[in-house]
Formats: C-alpha cells, structure tokens, sequence
C-alpha cells in the first residue's frame, strides 16, 4: 500500500454539497485541506435531485447565490395539495423562496470555488474505504487511488461527506455516532427530468413548487412537480423503502401518466435515490472526526431537503476544524462544538419536524383531507413549522380548531399533543449540552419525547 508522508490539517471525503463547502471554508481560514472523491471530477455535482434551494443560505455563507447555467429558474414558494386536490395551500414566504438548479453546474461551482480557494491536493476518482486510528482517534483514510492502488492519507482531522450510505461511519470503533440509519427513517425516492414542447404542456404554476400528499399514490412520502423552465420538469416521487421495486412503477403511474400528457417529450434524466428523514445524528462527531451533510443525516425530515443544511453542516465543520488546530486538541470534546451548532440551530428544528413526518406517515388520505381542509393545520402554520419547527397557538385558534375538528376529536387531541412535544423537542435541542459530559442525560430525556410521540402513533393506529 502506498504511503503518501504528508499529515493535512484536515482530509474532507465526499465533494458533493457539504464537503465542498467544507474543504472551501477550512482552505480559506489557512488550513491544509485534501479532497477526494469517488466520481470524476466532471460528474461531481451530478446527483439525483429535485434540485430545490432556499435562497437563504447564501446569504448566511456570504457566497455567491445561483446564476447563469447553474440557475434553472428561481422560485416564489410552495403549494401543498390534499390529496383529493381540493385543497391548495399556498406556502408563499420569503423564507420559502429559492432557486431550481442544475444540479452538476451547481456542483461543479461549489467544487471550483473550494479549488480557487488553495485546496492543496484533490484526488478524483479515488475512493475511501477504511478509517486509519491513532490509538482511539481517527487519524486518516485509507482508500482506493484512481489508478487502481490502495493508500493511506493521513489527517488531524477527517470529515465525513460521503452521503447517505457514508462507508466510513461504519468503521467508527465507538458507538457515540450511530452506524445505521434504519429504513423507517428513509424515504426512496424517484424522479425524472422531463423535457417537452411548450406548445404541448403548460406548466402549472411556474413559479412554484408544488407537492402532493398522498398515501396511496406516494405512500409515506409525496410527489412533487417542481419546474425548471418552461419547457422542463424535474418529477418525482418518494415512498416507504419497503417499497423498494415498486417505486418506479408508482412514479410512471402516479406522476409520470398525470403529468406528461402528451407522446413527444425527451427524458433528460432519470433514477432513483435514498434520503433520511429523521432529526440528525445524536453525535455529528467522535475523536478526529466530524460528519456533514447526509452522512450526518442532516436532512429535512418533512421535505427531505438536505442541500442547505449539509451547506451549513460544512461550513460549521470548517468553524470548529479551525478551532481543534489552534488548540492542537481533535479530541471529541474539542469537536464538541461542531455537535452544539449543529443541534442549537437546525437540528433543533429538524428533531420537532421529525416528529411531524412520523404523524404525517401514518395519517390516511381522508386524514390529510380532513386536517387540511379544515384548517387543523393552516397555511401559516405550516409555514412557521417548517421555518422554525415551532409553533405557539393562542386560545382563540385552538378553540376554533376544536370547533371545526370536532367530528374527527381523536385526530384533533393528537394533532394538539404533536405541537406540545415539536415544541418541547425543538427547546431541548436549543438546550443541547455545550460538553460532553451531559450528553447521555440529554439524550435520554431527548428518547422520551420520541418515545411519547411513537405511544401515540401506536393509540392512534388501534383506534384505526
Ligand atoms: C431523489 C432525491 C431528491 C432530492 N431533492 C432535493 C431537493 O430538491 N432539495 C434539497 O435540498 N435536497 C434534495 N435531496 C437531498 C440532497 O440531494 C442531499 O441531502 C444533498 O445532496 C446532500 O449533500 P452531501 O454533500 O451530504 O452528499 P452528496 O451530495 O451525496 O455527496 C456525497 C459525495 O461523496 C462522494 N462519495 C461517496 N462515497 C464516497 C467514498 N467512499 N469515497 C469518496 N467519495 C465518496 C460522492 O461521489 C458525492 O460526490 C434529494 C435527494 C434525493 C435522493
């Protein structure tokens, strides 16, 4: 096995969203950065999407936001359909506007600004396969060089931006960072990229994206109709991974057949792909190492969005990676502080949301019709939740819920024990400890809030 001699400051695996925005960050603030990935580098960014972005973190990370050929079009917000279709929930905020990208220019952008910024050595075509330890602490990657040979690259720090199926996090000798991430909190999804004649399709509201609830057609996830200009769509469905085999089936059913009416069109692109749907990791870090972005599970529990939080989970990697180096420390309680920001901000959030997604799995057709047209959940409720994963209601609402609810009590009472726990999560990940040392108290107060939640969803189950 090769072995290259130089010890980086820190090796960034994956150059998909988050470790490029990882490697750039780290670069920039005077670090010595390695990044590889298993594609070529002209097929980095090239993912299976639904190539959606808020607007948002691009003013957070101060970068440039999308433009020219990476811009397929921007966006005003969402619309949220019943199932029935007879209810349209217009999710117009600026907290909810953004851009529909092209996925591999937007990739290759993020890869390009992270290169300009002085990374000193990226290797494409390379694959990491093992973790190398230092007694308990990660000390670099073994992987597999584009040539075919094996080697052995070693860091102060490693971060982990692998994605979804992260080989490393496997390898992990501790148990802080969970290994799997069970299928019940991944959703499969499938979609394709649609190219037709103007003259032939109209596209629906082009200035939206909208999504469709419901639980037969798309059981477990939703479909959505996201537009990239007026003669292209990105289409697609996610659903329960039991339903692995059968997805692809639903989405020509459900969605393609609804949707492309007409025989002359060009599939510009097309496939499948897993995304979690669960708050994130209880542990983003363990010693010499910091996951980022899917491998961290830092994704949007109820719209499976993970292209800005894995943008933010890079960019606080690269914050406490800076950090270690100054102290000269890369042990997990120095790494801790990339666990706290990550948990204080939109993991709080996503914890409350991943709540919500597991009621909103298990509700029927005639649930969802139910709640949304009777306003049991509104608009602008939706619209806070799913900005802040809070939501306070005053008297006066609550009574005119209980008002129009009252034929369906069962589903009101829960709907208003889900927004007591959402809140309650999201406040104790607010809460996170800032040191390891109360983390296990944490989380198991953090486990009964869940567990309160899945005794409902059993209750609510036997009364169906
Ligand atoms: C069908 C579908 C639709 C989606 N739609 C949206 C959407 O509209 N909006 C949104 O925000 N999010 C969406 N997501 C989620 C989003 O794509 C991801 O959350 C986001 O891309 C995560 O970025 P990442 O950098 O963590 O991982 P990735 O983008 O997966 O990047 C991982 C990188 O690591 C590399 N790699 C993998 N294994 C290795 C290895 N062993 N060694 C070296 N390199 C390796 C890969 O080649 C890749 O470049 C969707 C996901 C799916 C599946």
């Amino acid at each position: 096995m090769e072995n290259l001699n130089k010890t980086f400051d820190v090796i960034v695996v994956g150059a998909g969203t988050g470790g490029s925005i990882a490697a750039r960050f780290t670069t920039e603030k005077g670090l010595s950065v390695c990044l590889i990935d298993s594609k070529e580098k002209k097929e980095i960014g090239n993912k299976i999407c639904g190539d959606a972005v808020g607007t948002d973190i691009f003013d957070f990370l101060n970068i440039k936001h999308p433009r020219d050929d990476e811009l397929s079009c921007k966006i005003k917000g969402a619309k949220l359909y019943t199932p029935n279709l007879k209810k349209c929930i217009d999710l117009t905020d600026p907290r909810q506007a953004g851009y529909i990208v092209n996925r591999v220019e937007f990739g290759q952008r993020l890869l390009n600004e992270a290169l300009d910024a002085g990374i000193e050595h990226f290797y494409d075509k390379t694959m990491a396969l093992d973790l190398i330890y230092d007694q308990n602490t990660v000390s670099g990657v073994k992987v597999k060089l584009s040539n075919g040979e094996k080697a052995e690259l070693h860091s102060k720090l490693l971060i982990d931006a692998s994605g979804y199926y992260s080989p490393l996090r496997k390898k992990l000798k501790s148990t802080l960072v969970e290994k799997e991430v069970l299928k019940e909190d991944s959703i499969l999804c499938y979609r394709e990229i649609v190219k037709f004649s103007p003259q032939d399709i109209k596209i629906n509201d082009p200035d939206y994206i909208s999504i469709i609830l419901n639980q037969e057609k798309a059981p477990g996830g939703y479909i959505w109709y996201f537009p990239k200009n007026e003669s292209s769509l990105n289409i697609g469905l996610g659903a329960f991974m039991d339903l692995k085999g059968k997805v692809k089936e639903l989405y020509q059913q459900n969605v393609f057949k609804e949707f492309i009416k007409t025989s002359k069109y060009k599939i510009l692109s097309s496939g499948g792909g897993v995304v979690s749907i669960r708050r994130p990791l209880w542990s983003c870090t363990d010693n010499g190492i910091m996951f980022v972005g899917d491998a961290a599970c830092q994704v949007n529990p109820l719209h499976g969005g993970g292209i800005d939080p894995s943008m933010r989970g890079g960019f606080f990697a690269a914050n406490t990676a800076l950090n270690a180096i100054e102290k000269g420390d890369y042990s997990v309680d120095t790494l801790w502080n990339y666990n706290y920001e990550v948990m204080t901000s939109f993991g709080a959030e996503f914890a409350s949301l991943d709540l919500l997604r597991m009621t909103l799995q298990i509700l029927s057709n005639e649930d969802l019709n139910f709640a949304l047209q009777q306003d049991l959940l509104s608009g602008e409720e939706i619209l806070e939740i799913s900005s802040t994963g809070e939501f306070e209601l005053p008297l006066i609402s609550l009574v005119s819920k209980a008002i129009k609810g009252i034929s369906k009590p069962n589903l009101l009472l829960d709907l208003n024990y889900l927004r007591i726990r959402m809140n309650e999560i999201s406040r104790h990940y607010k809460n996170f400890p800032l040191t390891i040392e109360k983390f296990e108290e944490w989380k198991s107060r953090a486990i009964q809030v869940y567990d309160k939640i899945l005794r409902m969803l059993i209750n609510a189950k036997k009364v169906k």
